[in-house]
């Protein structure tokens, strides 16, 4: 089992914990909670909607808490709590130097941009990043993949593994991998992953695409205000979920075609300021000649904006000398 380094919890299972007995364990297994870690940062809503009344839920989400701390902390607890956080390597190093290292744990990275500028590449890469050992930039961990645009090719990560110097034979084992048909679906599996992540020792957990079945489905103006209030709570569960593991979230979002008069010829996320806010890290893809793309960091909290250029081949996403000259060549 593999136990966060930022959320130490005393009790293993629900089981454990004082006070939880069999009858209150099914009740939140019926709504998703599994874990310590799940019932620990959940609301009093997610909870009271298993039948359990608002006393009790109130009751055991401290209880839950307290074995695990999610207190008021001084600075200076934080920055040391902050030692926990890691950063992934991407696989590709100039995209790793924009965002000094890699992605961070314990926060949602989105990738966004047009058809074809390498989200869903990216995504396949990501799922063997991970699972380096740390002195190579991974986790160590595994990969969790929501899938909802059928584009996961398991042929794909082992053209791929050799290049970050893992045996193909082993990189499919460590990726989970769940395919999306609605929106629903797809919250109810986000909602449902806290054990097959505590089980597989998951360190990323990738949405591709976060938007795409939200986009289709809340067709029309009127539907606007339910769409963003799914996706916010959609993204906030993922957040709580990289918290909870110490796990980077990963997401790839679309970008809206119709002009915007604010934006001028700016592409736009889709998803509006629910999507931004949650969203710690964004970066946006772009084409260029060929294989060429060029990825800037749009918005982060601690990072500049900078570009870095890559290029997809059969090798993955990457940085060369001829990528910096602007050359196109194949392997
Ligand atoms: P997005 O998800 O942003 O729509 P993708 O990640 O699917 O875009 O990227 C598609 C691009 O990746 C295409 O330009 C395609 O040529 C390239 N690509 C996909 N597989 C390979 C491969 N095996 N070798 C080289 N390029 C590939
Ligand atoms: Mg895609």
């Amino acid at each position: 089992m593999v136990t966060s380094e930022y959320l130490q919890t005393k009790y293993k299972t629900l089981e454990d914990v004082p006070g939880l007995g069999p009858a209150i364990v099914k009740q939140l297994r019926s709504v998703g909670l599994h874990t310590v870690e799940g019932l620990a940062t959940a609301t009093v809503g997610e909870v009271t909607a298993s039948g359990i009344g608002e006393a009790t839920a109130i009751k055991i989400i401290e209880t839950a808490r307290n074995t695990i701390a999610l207190k008021f902390i001084t600075a200076e607890e934080l920055a040391e709590r902050r030692k926990g956080m890691k950063k992934m390597t991407t696989g590709c190093s100039s995209l790793d130097a924009i965002l000094d290292g890699g992605l961070e744990t314990q926060s949602i990275t989105e990738f966004y941009g047009e058809y074809g500028s390498g989200k869903s590449q990216l995504c396949h890469q990501l799922c063997l990043a991970v699972q380096l050992p740390e002195e190579k930039g991974g986790l160590n961990g595994g990969a969790l993949i929501i899938d909802t645009e059928q584009v996961f090719r398991p042929d794909r990560i082992i053209q791929i593994a050799p290049r970050l110097g893992l045996d193909p034979k082993d990189v499919l084992k460590r990726i989970v991998f769940a395919e999306a048909i609605n929106s629903n679906h797809q919250m109810i599996l986000l909602e449902n992953a806290d054990e097959v992540i505590k089980e597989n020792g998951i360190r990323l957990i990738v949405i591709d695409s976060l938007t795409g079945n939200f986009r289709s489905e809340y067709i029309g103006r009127e539907m606007l205000a339910p769409r963003q209030q799914q996706l916010n709570k959609h993204m906030y569960k993922l957040l709580r979920l990289a918290r909870a593991f110490n796990a980077v979230a990963a997401v790839t979002n679309q970008v809206s075609s119709t002009p915007d008069a604010y934006a001028g010829s700016q592409p736009v996320p889709i998803g509006g300021h629910i999507v931004g806010h949650r969203s710690h890290t964004r970066i946006y893809l772009r084409k260029g000649r060929s294989n060429l793309r060029v990825a800037s960091i749009v918005a982060s909290p601690f990072l500049p904006e900078r570009e870095a250029p890559l290029r997809i081949t059969e090798r993955g996403i990457e940085y060369t000398e001829e990528v910096a000259k602007g050359q196109e060549v194949k392997p």
